[in-house]
């Protein structure tokens, strides 16, 4: 090869690199621009990432929320607030769908931490819940009303003006200005297969993006659920405990809480107040206007318990028109009080048709009357009967058990009896005695009286005063036989309640002509037990005569019936009853035979003597009786 030749070869080796270095040059530049593009990519995705992050921490906050066991309303101001911040949304709120004589509107019920800040409190003098979204100028508005799509709009002036309708120009793009927000998005929200209202966000943004909406529908629905569980939850729990008529607590729910309010009173030491409330003459209006005035007049007196009491008191209809409310941390001084406030309420509201309605009251206080939560129960229905008793609409304060005289005793149990239809004696009947006893003053001859026509329902042949004359006669025998006046109370009770038992005996056996079979023998003689057991058990005020009458049939030399005790072993004023009930029954006519006159009966107790009753009460029983004929 020449020289040229070489050269030239040379040339075509440095071009050839030249152009190498060139194309490589070319694709470095190429590589570092894919590089920078790539780094953008990256960049964008991780923005991407980190919202989808936020979004799904926003998500998860919501879900936490919602499970805790906050009320609803601060479970929505806490979800729309988690949209604010790093999500970049100015403002938020969740407006629900309403309606007035203009239409549909939204008003907002929930809102994130300050919605516009203060500045609607200073702008507008109004409060976030005071809004009201309307549009009735922009046209696809109500198809976002009505949650049908997603509306976006960078018109927030309109927005302005639309809500405060009244607004200066001047004030709406000030207002506009300072509320920095781009746009305002609506999301619907749906609730139990309808449009419940929608999730209104501001933006900094002009236009949200497709991934934006999407997230935003998402969300949307998290507060659809919140929704929907909190409802269910509310309605089973409220379901459970409360009174459907009056909204107030019902009776399952008053009885678990002042059980567990006597637990916390004792621990604590600090008592507790209950006030019962009685609807006068519910009857009557029933009948001169109709039930559904009744039912009129019992929401009154719901209503009034509502506005009347604090946070802590529990107001609870009982039943019909029956009502109590536990005063936690309340005396009786201060029961006293509320319940005057509460009568003088109830006495104030005017009712359509009806006038005014009144009630009568009763207070009794936990630790102070009673430390026993039946047995306070029951003092306050004796002292809301004795407020019926003396006039109705006013309020009594119970007494102590051991100041209530044997009178009141008998008629609240008399009313215990008949109100709860302890005995079976006919609807109407026991109507009548237990409006006697309601109206009655505390008076002997109505007591006897009351208890002479209950006795006759069940035997025709029962003396016009055979109640009296056996409480005379009784309580005579006792002061004989030097009796404390708490066992000749009893004994007067007693009398009163004996053969209470025999309402439940079949009828036919009671007014039977022929002689009794064994069989119908041993019917009647189940009869104390079936009194004393079944009727009066219930009743805590009685309980303690039970053994006296359970015991009323025992003979003095062990013959008697149920359990065939004898002498001493038998308590004295069981021995009275007996010996009292036996002279008085020979008195009266029965199917069998005809009445005696006092001669003949007292000779047919003496005949007994020793063996249905001892010696002495014989004796003491005869001269008690010459007395009375002398
Ligand atoms: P008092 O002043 O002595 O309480 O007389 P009263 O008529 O209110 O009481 P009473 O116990 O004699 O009668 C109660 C009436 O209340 C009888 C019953 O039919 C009626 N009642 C009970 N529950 C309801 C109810 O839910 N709605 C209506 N309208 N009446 C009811
Ligand atoms: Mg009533």
């Amino acid at each position: 090869m020449g020289f040229f030749d070489s050269l030239k070869n040379f040339k075509n080796q440095i071009e050839h690199i030249e152009s190498s270095v060139y194309s490589g040059k070319q694709s470095l530049l190429e590589l570092y621009e894919r590089n920078v593009k790539l780094e953008e990519e990256i960049a964008a995705r991780t923005k991407e990432l980190d919202t989808a992050n936020k979004q799904m921490l926003t998500l998860q906050h919501v879900w936490d929320m919602m499970n805790s066991s906050k009320p609803l309303s601060s479970v929505l101001n806490a979800t729309v607030s988690s949209l604010q911040g790093e999500l970049g949304y100015l403002h938020s709120c969740i407006a629900k769908k309403l309606v007035d004589n203009e239409g549909d509107y939204l008003q907002v019920v929930a809102c994130s931490g300050e919605l516009f800040g203060d500045k609607f409190l200073n702008f507008f003098r109004c409060e976030p819940s005071d809004i009201r979204l309307k549009f009735p100028d922009i046209e696809v508005l109500p198809d976002a009303i009505s949650g049908k799509k997603i509306y976006q709009s960078t018109n927030i002036l309109n927005l302005v003006r639309s809500v405060f309708p009244g607004i200066t120009e001047e004030s709406a793009m000030n207002f506009a200005l300072e509320t920095r927000a781009k746009s305002f998005i609506l999301v619907p929200l749906s609730y139990n297969h309808s449009h419940f209202g929608s999730l209104v966000v501001f933006s900094s943004r002009e236009n949200a993006t497709e991934n934006e909406l999407n997230f935003l529908n998402l969300f949307a629905k998290q507060i659809e659920l919140a929704i929907t569980i909190a409802d269910l939850f509310q309605a089973v729990k409220e379901q459970a405990i409360t009174d459907a008529m009056t909204g107030l607590y019902n009776r399952r729910y008053f009885e678990e809480f002042i059980k567990k309010e006597a637990v916390r009173a004792e621990r604590q030491n600090q008592k507790f107040t209950v006030i019962g409330i009685d609807l006068d003459h519910l009857k009557k209006i029933n009948d001169l206007y109709g039930h559904n005035y009744g039912d009129v007049a019992i929401k009154a007196i719901a209503e009034v318990l509502k506005s009347n009491g604090r946070s802590i008191d529990v107001a609870a209809r009982m039943g019909g028109e029956e009502f109590n409310v536990i005063l936690p941390g309340v005396d009786s001084s201060g029961g006293i009080v509320v319940a005057e406030r509460i009568r003088k309420a109830i006495e104030t509201v005017t009712l359509e048709k009806l006038g005014h309605v009144t009630a009568s009251l009763g207070v009794a206080t936990y630790m102070e009357h009673s430390d026993d939560v039946d047995e306070l129960l029951e003092l306050v229905d004796h002292a809301m009967y004795e407020s019926k008793r003396n006039g109705r609409n006013r309020v009594t304060l119970a007494k102590p058990v051991s100041e209530t005289s044997w009178q009141e005793v008998a008629i609240d149990t008399f009313i215990n009896i008949l109100s709860k239809h302890r005995i079976p004696i006919d609807i109407k009947t026991s109507k009548l005695l237990t409006n006697k006893l309601q109206e009655m003053n505390i008076n002997n001859e109505m007591l006897y009286q009351v208890s002479d026509e209950l006795i006759r329902t069940y035997n025709p042949e029962h003396a016009q005063d055979g109640t009296k004359q056996k409480i005379q006669l009784a309580s005579l025998l006792a002061k004989r036989f030097d009796l404390p006046k708490e066992s000749i109370d009893k004994l007067k009770i007693a009398i009163l309640l004996y053969d209470i038992g025999n309402t439940m005996l079949p009828k036919e056996l009671l007014g039977k002509k022929d002689p009794l079979t064994e069989e119908d023998k041993q019917s009647i003689k189940r009869h104390p037990v079936i009194a004393a057991r079944e009727i009066l058990e219930p009743i805590s005020t009685v309980v303690d005569i039970i053994p006296i009458i359970e015991k009323h049939h025992e003979n003095w030399n062990g013959t008697g019936y149920p359990a065939k005790i004898s002498g001493e072993n038998i308590p004295i004023e069981s021995q009275i009853i007996l010996i009292v009930d036996s002279y008085c029954a020979l008195l009266e006519n029965r199917p069998y035979r005809q009445a005696m006159s006092k001669e003949d009966a007292l000779n047919v107790i003496r005949q007994d003597a020793n063996n249905k009753w001892s010696e002495k009460l014989t004796d003491e029983f005869v001269s008690i009786v010459k007395n009375e004929l002398n």
